[in-house]
């Protein structure tokens, strides 16, 4: 009789043991009972015996064998992220897998069936049928998958199906699947190299192809610059070495169109992508085929960085500085993060690319923990960087939140047949609505913010919960008869554009405007197709897109993330206007930037008129040192929300006051209110933890977490956020 340890997805920080009288190894999934109920977990520790006693310990009710065990290497994985984000195991290792490998129906699938001989003799098979004989070969040596079968030739299907049906071959899924890992043959690949490499971009790919074993690269690369040129050149080499490359991208919305690309590079290889969006069976079976060697290339939003990849070469995360690399619930991980983690378990290289680097990862490349990469042209010579400049709106003219000089220049580009994007971070006609006689703001009631007004359909509506009332006619307060909307967002911005220019084709994008799946496809089409003339959107226009008609781009509206509260609120203002500015003018037109600001002096604006990310990275880096901010100091964060304020108060204050009681070296803030301090009728604060060391800070966490764990926190949702992002 064995002991297995099984992790379930419960909210308890342990393992759990049970009996189980078959040969069992670590990775593999059970089925076990659990209180009343029944559960999957996956098996973590095989054992001889229990701390427990023999009668309090139960039977596994069932073994799967429907897929291979999860390996060691992503169990280790695993384990390293719920010891370093201090999450409970279970949580950890069952929500990494895809769904269906979570839930207690067996599967079946494809990837998994392998085909044997019926007859072990090849005579029976007819002579001209040359190719069902050379299955027959192969299979006479051992059992093979599908996978393994494909590569006689692409056109195996037809011939199995002839083999089967004539009862020469059957399939059947092995008892413990094997994994083919090392049998797997290298396969070859078509490359459609169509573009040369410029010296910047091969001293890259050089440097990359030529370090052995781990190695960050930050590979710091301008906007147009060629990042994607130098990955495809990357991914040739592991593929021509029989290895698997995983590519990290940020945006869910960008994954298709990549995957085409890609595609259309590497017409022959078998690409994968791991994303939210797929659905349960075809995320499995992405999954299995990552996880046979099979896939060549996986491509995924943070959560593939899970993925099983047993042949894995090289890590590719493109634009490693953006947000949602980060979980905001659950197992909060920083995907880069787990990757670089990922990488060094490996000892296989990491490439974290970006035009604006997050000032973390800038600064491990000065201090040399990473290896700086730079890519400084543009890679088509006649392309020149936009030219950007400041408009003060103190000193001009504004109709409705527009600048006559940038109405002007709109004008110029529609006359010249080319395209203009207005930038503005905020859906909805206005951000809030007031009561001009009482001074009465849309307040949501549940939430400390304000309702926005969407006056497409007549509504004021509330961005934190989602709570919507039908737009008062008259002040809920006074009955004044005259409600003025404060602000502008992209519908009230897309209103102005269609008086002033009536005969122009406008296209908004925002999170309303593309709600419907096909939607941004759609529009992404008339785009190109320059079936637009003004594009009014949000940061969802800001990313990874190529439009080659738009010369000119004028921001609205940034000015709020200057003096934010969160003192990463610049660096992500900095690196979003560098990005939306990188769309304009790209090929044989140049492009222009136009900043509405009231601080045109601003030193963010200063240096990204000149283009000047390391002077820019240099100055934040320089008060963020002075401040105590990361990267000098390393940050776990305690939240807590609930709906009476005393209970989220007195749990912070005696998690704080525990925390104090422990001496570490570790700096303890004091408890405050979330920076949204009221959200759907919770009250939210939150407790800020930092170290200057990234030890100091896990060995204060590892004797914390006994305390908060022994404090009631009934009614309450609480969560411990290591490195977070968000304040
Ligand atoms: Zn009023
Ligand atoms: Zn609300």
């Amino acid at each position: 009789m064995t002991i297995v340890r099984v992790a379930l997805d419960v909210p308890l920080p342990t393992l759990f043991d049970y009996t189980v009288d078959e040969a069992v190894v670590a990775g593999q999934r059970v089925i076990v009972p659990f209180g009343r109920r029944q559960l999957t977990g996956v098996v973590m520790v095989c054992a001889d015996s229990s701390l427990l006693a023999a009668d309090k310990i139960k039977p596994v009710v069932q073994v799967l064998h429907d897929s291979a065990p999860i390996s060691a290497h992503l169990l280790d994985l695993l384990r390293f992220c719920s010891d370093y984000y201090h999450y409970p195991i279970g949580q950890t290792v069952l929500p990494a897998l895809p769904a269906r490998l979570r839930s207690d129906k067996p599967i079946t699938l494809k990837a998994v069936l392998h085909y044997r001989l019926i007859k072990g003799t090849v005579d029976f098979v007819p002579k001209r049928k040359a190719l069902a004989l050379r299955i027959m070969e192969m299979l006479h040596q051992q059992t093979c998958s599908l996978a393994q079968l494909k590569i006689l030739s692409a056109a195996v299907g037809v011939q199995l199906k002839w083999l089967e049906t004539e009862g020469f071959i059957e399939q059947f899924v092995p008892a413990a699947i094997q994994l083919a890992v090392h049998t797997m043959p290298v396969l070859p690949h078509t490359f459609a190299n169509a573009h040369q490499l410029t010296h910047e971009q091969q001293m890259v790919v050089d440097s990359v192809t030529g370090a052995s074993g781990f190695n960050c690269f930050l590979l710091h690369g301008i906007t147009g610059s060629g990042k994607t040129e130098v990955y495809v050149h990357l991914m040739d080499f592991i593929l021509q070495q029989g290895g698997q490359v995983l590519l990290l991208v940020p945006e869910i919305n960008l994954t298709p169109q990549l995957e085409q690309y890609f595609l259309s590079r590497f017409p022959d290889a078998l690409l994968v992508s791991l994303h939210s969006g797929l659905s349960e069976n075809a995320r499995l079976a992405n999954w299995q085929r990552a996880q046979t060697g099979e896939a060549q290339i996986i491509l995924g939003t943070r959560l593939s960085v899970f993925a099983e990849i047993p042949r894995l070469a090289l890590i590719i995360v493109d634009e490693e500085h953006d947000s949602s690399f980060k979980q905001q619930d659950g197992l909060r991980y920083s995907a880069r993060d787990v990757a670089i983690f990922r990488a060094s378990q490996s000892a296989v290289p990491i490439v974290l690319g970006s035009a604006t680097p997050s000032l973390e990862s800038y600064h491990n490349a000065l201090k040399g923990r990473y290896r700086m990469l730079k890519l400084t042209a543009r890679a088509q010579v006649a392309a020149s960087l936009p030219a950007i400049s400041c408009i003060n709106i103190n000193q001009t003219v504004m109709t409705e939140g527009i600048s006559g000089k940038l109405l002007r220049e709109i004008g110029l580009r529609i006359e010249r047949g080319e395209q203009s994007l207005l930038f503005i971070n905020r859906r909805g006609y206005a951000p809030v609505l007031m009561c001009q006689e009482c001074g009465w703001l849309s307040d949501c009631k549940d939430c400390a913010g304000k309702m926005v007004l969407h006056l497409k359909d007549h509504k004021l509506r509330c961005h934190h919960c989602g709570f919507q009332i039908r737009m008062p006619r008259a002040c809920p307060d006074c009955g004044h008869k005259e409600l003025v909307p404060v602000g502008s967002g992209t519908q009230r911005i897309e209103a102005v554009l269609q008086t002033q220019f009536p005969a122009a084709r406008i296209l908004r994008v925002d999170r309303d405007s593309t709600k419907n799946k096909r939607a941004w496809q759609t529009m992404r089409e008339q785009i190109h197709a320059n079936e637009v003339d003004i594009l009014v959107g949000t940061q969802m226009l800001a990313k990874g897109h190529d439009f080659p008609a738009l010369t000119l781009v004028g921001i609205l509206n940034p000015d709020s993330s200057l003096y934010s509260s969160d003192f990463r609120a610049a660096e992500k203002l900095f690196a979003q206007l560098m990005q939306v500015s990188g769309r304009a003018g790209r090929a044989d037109k140049s492009g222009e930037v136009l900043i509405q600001t009231a601080f045109p002096d601003h030193p963010l604006f200063r240096c990204l008129i000149s283009h000047d990310f390391e002077g820019w990275a240099t100055s934040q880096l320089a008060e963020r040192a002075m401040a105590g901010f990361p990267p000098f100091v390393f940050q776990a964060m305690l939240r807590a929300e609930g709906m009476i304020e005393e209970d989220v108060y007195s749990y912070l204050n005696q998690a704080r006051q525990s925390a104090i009681e422990l001496h570490h070296v570790v700096d303890i803030m004091g408890v405050i209110p979330a920076s949204l301090a009221r959200r759907a009728n919770h009250i939210r604060a939150q407790l800020l933890v930092q170290a200057v060391s990234r030890r100091d800070l896990q060995q204060f966490l590892r004797a914390w977490q006994p305390h908060l764990r022994a404090l009631s926190s009934r009614n309450l949702r609480c969560s411990l956020d290591i490195d977070p992002s968000e304040f």
